[in-house]
């Protein structure tokens, strides 16, 4: 069953709890993690993984607006919680030099905390990022280029499902009296999840040596 590229659709709070001016916009990133729930606004990787580096990216790049526009650098509402692949591939691409045109022609992007973004691309059952419309084939292929990272796509986002496993486990866990069979059983799923997940992060650390 294909799902949303992001489990929970990111909301930016209308006022931030810091006020930074300058080039200090990083001090944003401790609300935009929060607002985007500790993943990646735009692939949807979780922040907790390491060797996973987040950073507050533009939406509008700065080389853009820096020129013709009217964009704050530290403006809450144009900054993105992202993984630093998909800040580095996004990077400076816009389709047009208007702040305001994100996608023209079918190339371009769209603002991650809209609902529209999940009209554009979604996740497969093996956890892939797909297109629906053009404009999404254009943000696959081009924008982000989630095709050439499928790999790791994939990677992290079993990586996340087995998390959300154990999480789960977790609290049922709590459920039951610890030598109730109902307890063991749930055990021995958290034991299989653990064993999933190591091996999927070994992957991982193999494929992040390989870069
Ligand atoms: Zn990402």
């Amino acid at each position: 069953m294909a799902v949303t590229v992001r489990s929970n659709l990111p909301q930016r709070r209308a006022v931030p709890s810091r006020n930074p001016k300058g080039n200090n916009w990083s001090e944003h990133k401790s609300d935009l993690r929060e607002d985007f729930h500790n993943h990646c606004g735009y692939c949807g990787s979780y922040d907790g993984f390491s060797h996973t580096y987040f950073e507050v990216d533009h939406f509008v790049p700065k080389s853009i607006f820096t020129i013709n526009g009217n964009i704050g650098l530290c403006q809450y509402d144009n900054l993105v919680y992202s993984c630093k692949f998909c800040n580095n591939i996004k990077s400076k691409k816009w389709p047009s030099n208007d702040e305001n045109l994100p996608n023209l022609n079918n190339k371009g992007f769209v603002d991650p905390t809209l609902a529209i973004y999940d009209t554009h691309i979604y996740r497969t059952e093996s956890g892939s990022i797909r297109w629906l419309t053009d404009l999404g084939k254009w943000m696959v292929e081009v924008g982000f280029k989630f095709d050439e990272r499928d790999f790791c796509v994939k990677l992290l986002w079993e990586l996340n499902q087995l998390r959300i496993s154990f999480l789960f486990l977790v609290d049922e866990a709590k459920k039951y009296d610890s030598n109730s069979k109902q307890h063991k059983i749930i055990i021995e799923k958290a034991k299989e999840s653990a064993f999933h997940y190591t091996l999927y992060r070994n992957e991982l650390d193999e494929y992040y040596k390989s870069l």
